[in-house]
């Protein structure tokens, strides 16, 4: 039996990968973490999730709970903490949370060499499987084409563009040979002059209920093409990490992402894995 910890058990992506979990199968929530400051400290985490009582109560402090795999979806400083727990313990670590910088990137890595840690900034199957797709048609068309992407989410997001975005953007990049801290243009505005040739733009959308829609487009003379993933239920994430975690359990130490436990690789050739580029607009 796989045992997990959910870590932002009470916001959006904790209560939806309680809701996911098939509690009969070979894994089960045994911790559920929380922010001290958080309203439902102490209540049964199947039952903030909206689903029947798991017997695993939310808390702020997880020393003493045993778990093999913590799944985090939380902020970017509660990730710092809980790459230190699991180190501690000896847990591997799925990491979904986004926005994180330069010197949280680089205790990822750090902890990389003591356990097994997969970092995604986006864990649905059907992203991923564009992310392969993206760089495929980098390789094919990319120094032929323009490259634009476009993202939109919901109103309460706080970081852009998103993490899927870059990573959409390095996977173009690393197809023209190129790294994205180098081509990726995240504004513009007033006299921009004209298109530098190879270079990746960012456009962003904020507004509504939008759970998450990206476009990629390849942009010719005389033809387009784009890629364009749309998220209609958020259960897609959940439904990812949960299959993620379930991979990593049976992973020793590394940095892996969600193309190594989807075997994307297999399919599609190897790639290296990158952190997110952390772009001077942050
Ligand atoms: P949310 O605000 O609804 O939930 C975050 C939760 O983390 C909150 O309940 C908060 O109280 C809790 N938290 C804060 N500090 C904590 C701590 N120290 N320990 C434990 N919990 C703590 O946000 P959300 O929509 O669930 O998103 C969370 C993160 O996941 C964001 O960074 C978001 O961008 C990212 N996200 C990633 C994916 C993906 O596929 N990788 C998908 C959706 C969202």
């Amino acid at each position: 039996m796989i045992k997990l910890a959910i870590s932002g058990a009470a916001g959006r992506m904790g209560r939806a990968i309680i809701r996911e979990m098939d509690q009969s199968g070979d894994m089960k929530v045994a911790a559920a973490l929380e922010h001290k400051s958080c309203r439902v400290i102490g209540q049964d985490a199947g039952l903030v999730a909206g689903r029947d009582s798991m017997g695993v109560p939310i808390s702020a402090n997880i020393s003493g709970m045993a778990f093999d795999v913590m799944i985090d979806f939380s902020n970017p400083e509660a990730v710092s903490e809980h790459l230190e727990i699991c180190k501690l313990v000896n847990a591997a670590i799925v990491i979904g949370t986004t926005g994180l910088n330069e010197s949280q990137n680089q205790q990822i890595t750090e902890a990389a060499r003591h356990i097994p840690v997969l970092f995604a900034a986006n864990t649905s199957v059907g992203i991923n499987l564009c992310v392969s797709l993206v760089e495929m048609a980098g390789k094919v068309i990319g120094d032929v084409t323009d490259i634009e992407i476009i993202e939109s989410h919901h109103r309460h997001k706080v970081d852009a563009p998103s993490g899927t975005a870059l990573l959409w953007g390095e996977a173009a990049a690393s197809a023209l040979g190129k790294d994205l801290s180098s081509c990726g243009v995240f504004s513009r505005e007033g006299h921009t002059g004209e298109r530098k040739p190879g270079s990746i733009g960012f456009s962003t959308i904020r507004g509504g209920d939008i759970a998450g829609e990206h476009t990629v487009m390849f942009i010719g003379d005389g033809e387009r093409i784009e890629i364009t993933h749309r998220v209609t239920d958020r259960k897609i994430f959940a439904q990812g990490a949960i299959r993620a975690a379930h991979w990593l359990s049976t992973q020793q130490k590394g940095l892996f992402n969600m193309q190594d436990a989807l075997d994307l690789g297999r399919v599609f050739g190897e790639a290296e894995i990158t952190l997110p580029y952390v772009g001077a607009n942050r």
